[in-house]
């Protein structure tokens, strides 16, 4: 008998789940859940209780909570794990900030959808205690730089397939290793943004500003949360596994440290200033810190459908052209 009700009343989720969690007291079982994972996402139905060791098979996604009417369905909240880390003043917080909640934020204070409050967004980040604020558009960039030279490489001396898709989703990754392992080979191998840019906090940036890497605590704020996933693959932390080879960290702490270690989402950060009661409309605005405060147009346009290959594509027809 499984533990989830039918996925004909609505999608299961496990309480394990790094991204998604349901309260049960005000799911209303009316369905919609289930409607957007079955049909936009195309998991539910795609797998069987009986046949996975009755264990929801999830890409992380979010879709269910964005439609779920009662707000039963929502992200995994960290913002209090971030709270603390702030209170605890041996520790470093540092919080990177992906493109497209510079122009959500707003919306949460009563501000016209899709008003651009980079300035307040950071002003709001060191008023609740936040040492430094970087922008996840530098590592943006590093991703395209790599995905334009992996994809010269591929039309050029046709070692790996093409075409070349990317892999800056956490959730089409993970969607394509659950369903269509074949086109893997063809996946960009480059980190998305936030892979890349908790370890280069982590070395680079902790060297130059002389911080001991122990003490940072990486924040990614998104959208995503898929990306809640994603930080926590084996495979996230290449910091400690760098450090290590260097004598910076034992094996021990190399284990212990992940290359980002919480994920908040646009709202979450939200709850965070209103919990606070932070008057964010009149907070003056403030610039992103140096180093690592810095992307180019590329970086942005990632926050559009296919922005992510067309900066790739003109990188490459830079490259090639001069
Ligand atoms: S959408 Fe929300 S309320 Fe409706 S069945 Fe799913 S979890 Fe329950
Ligand atoms: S997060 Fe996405 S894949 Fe997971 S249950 Fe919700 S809609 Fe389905």
């Amino acid at each position: 008998m499984s533990k989830h009700l039918s996925p004909d009343i609505r999608v299961p989720i496990e309480p394990d789940n790094p991204s998604i969690k349901r309260n049960e007291a005000t799911c209303i079982k009316c369905g919609q859940c289930k409607n957007i994972c079955a049909g936009a996402i195309s998991v539910l139905g795609h797998y069987d209780l009986s046949k996975t060791g009755d264990r929801a098979i999830c890409i992380n996604c979010g879709q269910c909570a964005n439609v779920c009417p009662v707000g039963s369905l929502t992200e995994q909240y960290e913002y209090d794990k971030v709270e603390q880390a702030v209170k605890n003043h041996e520790k470093v917080v540092i919080v990177s900030t992906s493109p497209s909640v510079r122009v959500a934020l707003g919306e949460e204070f009563g501000m016209a959808d899709g008003s651009f409050v980079e300035g307040k967004m950071i002003a709001l980040l060191k008023a609740l205690g936040v040492n430094y604020v970087l922008d996840t558009n530098f590592s943006a960039d590093l991703t395209i730089l790599e995905e334009a030279s992996e994809l010269i490489e591929r039309i050029t001396t046709g070692t790996k397939p093409l075409p070349q898709y990317t892999s800056c989703c956490p959730a089409w990754v993970k969607f394509a290793e659950t369903y269509y392992p074949e086109i893997l080979p063809n996946i960009s191998t480059a980190k998305s943004p936030i892979g890349m840019q908790g370890p280069t906090i982590k070395t680079y940036f902790a060297k130059k500003m002389g911080i001991d890497p122990k003490n940072i605590v990486n924040v990614a704020l998104t959208p995503c949360t898929a990306k809640k996933f994603e930080i926590r693959r084996d495979e996230m932390k290449a910091a400690g596994t760098y450090l290590e080879s260097q004598g910076v960290l034992t094996a021990s702490e190399a284990e212990n440290m992940r290359d980002m270690d919480h994920v908040i989402t646009t709202r979450e950060l939200a709850m965070w200033a209103k919990e606070q009661k932070i008057d964010f409309q009149n907070l003056e605005d403030a610039g992103f810190d140096r180093l690592m405060g810095e992307g180019s147009g590329a970086g942005v346009i990632f926050g559009n459908t296919g922005g992510v290959m067309e900066a790739a594509v003109r990188t490459a027809y830079e490259y090639i052209t001069g």
